[in-house]
């Protein structure tokens, strides 16, 4: 039985997620940017805090922990290479290790280039994905440490999961990033219904998060460095997928 995911909105744009296994009754929190708004998601369906899933250091995706352990005494698990500036971790991990959420297992994708301990979680059973400020819905989290050929290489790996995966991002950016990914492909015709269908959700007070890999591979400018729009558009006909991203990434963070 694929694990229950609930998307917990917290602060004022982040996402925690909680994922249930059903069978066991076993529930994991993934980032705790607040912790009353995971609180009362967790008291609704009389769930515990059973373990608890860092993707990276950042304040507004570990801010709450210390309160969810004032409840439960979760499992924390963490980036091995981020240790020393993550809160205390029960498990550290690193790529390909397992991760588990009840009878349910993950692997870890290590996802530098946001942070360079950025982790992301995948649960190919339940076809879900934890990405964070790595792959986020029309966009990618800022290149802070790592290095562009860092965050490409890790972008690429989470473009590689099955398409049908569910991508479960940290932010809701949605709006934004889609005016900056019109800007360079505006020709993308699915494209621009994602952003007229995420404009109607948000009006509706509904989050565009989670998203499928599948609809990112087909708008998330990003992911599309192939795309002969977006490399004209750049000025880079014949440059390599990483420049091309390089270049997309710089754009955005002028935008
Ligand atoms: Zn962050
Ligand atoms: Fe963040």
């Amino acid at each position: 039985m694929p694990l229950e995911i609930v998307t917990v909105h917290c602060l004022s744009d982040n996402y925690a997620f909680l994922a249930h296994d059903p069978e066991t009754g076993r529930t994991a929190v993934v980032d705790v940017p607040e912790a009353s708004p995971i609180l009362a998601a967790l008291d609704d369906r009389g769930w515990s805090a059973d373990v608890v899933l860092l993707t990276h250091h950042h304040a507004d995706h570990v801010q709450g922990l210390d309160a969810i352990r004032a409840r439960f005494a979760p499992r924390v698990v963490g980036a091995a290479q981020d240790a020393h500036r993550l809160p205390p971790l029960d498990q550290q991990v690193r790529e390909g290790d397992t991760v588990e959420i009840g009878s349910e297992q993950g692997t870890v994708i290590e996802v530098p280039g946001h942070t360079v301990g950025h982790i992301a979680f995948h649960f190919p059973e339940s076809r879900a994905a934890f990405t964070a400020d790595s792959l986020m819905a029309l966009g990618c989290g800022r290149v802070f440490e790592g290095t562009m050929e860092q965050m490409w290489q890790s972008l690429s790996k989470l473009a590689a999961l099955p398409p049908e995966t569910l991508i479960c991002s940290g932010h809701e950016y949605t709006l934004a990033n889609g005016n900056f990914a019109r800007s360079v492909e505006p020709g993308n015709r699915r494209l621009i219904s994602r952003i007229e269908e995420s404009k109607k959700a948000r009006a509706e007070g509904r989050p565009t998060v989670p998203s499928a890999l599948s609809l990112e591979l087909e708008t998330n400018p990003f992911l599309r460095p192939d795309s002969p729009e977006i490399r004209s558009n750049v000025g880079l006909p014949d440059a390599s997928a990483a420049e091309v991203f390089a270049a997309l990434r710089a754009r955005k963070d002028n935008f």
